[in-house]
């Protein structure tokens, strides 16, 4: 098949993960027979530095010519005064509400090369393997707000329509249905209104899915949960600022920030895929970074939006083998284990494909 994919590298370590992610990919392409067009953009705080915009109308007009976005990350100390009239981290906040991305996927799972180095005990972490689908582009970061900088009265506004929930776990319960079809809808219906229409939306919708089995958790139950009995996980989808927390509370299940993809979905097979992690100041330009999330958001890529799941299945298992040969970056390394460079590491996955 032939794609065009929209590169954005960013700032901090994005350059050196991404580069390395557009190699698999060309990779890909020459062994499955694929043409990919890569086509780089400026985002965040280089685009700041060179064009004075974190989103650059031409960055746009790249992406939207394109079938997928591959961002690498944005930000760091050299734009991060909050005073500033420009912030790297409005370039993808404008890419996700320009796109109407409004299903985040982010799949965590525990590998077992790495399970002696986990802060949960091992027979926890056994086959944790769960896809988080957070609402990405309403609820209460983009509710009615007041602010009073000096005043005592500030208030935030969580709302959602039906509509809103409707189009996240319908995406939810499909991909429950390509896993393990089970499907945990976390709310707050106890105390919140727009919370009983998340819950009531989600009972609904569940009837198109009669195959798919349903629990509801309130969400503070559901940090617990995490943490006891992650194994019983498959799928779990939560409003904005829910599914938010509780994805950055199980990232800890995987060993590092580094391992973990992410992909900004709409209902059509348009995508943005990036890395959990952020830009990584105190490591970038050290040839340290981790490539595992990079990589994994690839085969997301692959996956979600050019529907090539026996390539994105190559990559994984091309991660799975390198990590069980031995080979580990700096932050999966454990005391008196030699860590590779990101350059290594890259390398090997390649290799191994
Ligand atoms: P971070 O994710 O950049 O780093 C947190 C810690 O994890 C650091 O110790 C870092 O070295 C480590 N880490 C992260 N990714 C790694 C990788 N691939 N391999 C090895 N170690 C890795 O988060 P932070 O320090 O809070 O933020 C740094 C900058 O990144 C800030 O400017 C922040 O705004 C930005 N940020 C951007 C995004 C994004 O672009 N999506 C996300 C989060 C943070």
């Amino acid at each position: 098949m032939k794609a065009t994919i929209a590169v954005l590298p960013g700032d901090g370590i994005g350059p050196e993960v991404v580069s390395h992610a557009t190699r698999l990919l060309s990779v890909i392409a020459d062994r499955y027979g694929h043409e990919f067009q890569f086509r780089e953009g400026m985002i965040g705080g280089i685009a700041i530095d060179e064009t004075g915009d974190p989103l650059p109308p031409e960055t746009v007009a790249i992406c939207e010519a394109a079938d997928a976005v591959l961002l690498g990350a944005v930000g760091g100390p050299k734009w991060s005064d909050p005073t500033a009239s420009v912030q790297p981290e409005r370039g993808l906040l404008g890419l996700r509400q320009h796109f109407g991305l409004f299903a985040n996927l982010r799949p965590v799972k525990t590998y077992p090369a790495l399970l002696e180095h986990a802060p949960l005990r091992p027979d926890l972490l056994q086959d944790v393997d769960i896809l988080f689908v957070r609402e990405l582009v309403s609820g209460i970061y983009f509710g009615e707000r007041k602010e009073q900088a000096d005043g005592d009265d500030s208030y935030d506004t969580m709302s959602y329509s039906r509509g809103e929930v409707e189009q996240v776990t319908n995406v939810a319960f499909r991909a429950a249905q390509g896993r393990r079809k089970k499907l945990c809808s976390v709310d707050k219906a106890n105390v919140l209104a727009s919370m009983r229409l998340w819950r009531r939306t989600v009972v609904e919708v569940h009837e198109e899915y009669d195959d798919v089995e349903l629990e509801h958790l309130l969400v503070d139950a559901a940090t617990m949960h995490l943490l006891t009995r992650p194994g019983s996980f498959d799928v779990i989808v939560a409003g904005n600022m829910f599914g938010d927390i509780l994805s950055d509370e199980a990232s800890v299940l995987a060993g590092s920030l580094g391992m973990l993809p992410s992909a900004s979905l709409r209902s059509d097979q348009f995508g943005l895929y990036e890395p959990v992690h952020g830009t990584a100041p105190d490591i970038a330009g050290q040839n340290k970074a981790n490539p595992i999330g990079m990589f994994l958001s690839a085969a997301m890529l692959l996956r979600y939006s050019l529907r090539l799941e026996r390539e994105a299945a190559a990559i994984e298992s091309a991660i799975d083998a390198v990590l069980d040969e031995g080979l580990r970056t700096a932050d999966i390394a454990g005391s008196g284990e030699n860590a590779v460079s990101t350059d290594d590491f890259a390398a090997a996955v390649i290799a191994k494909l």
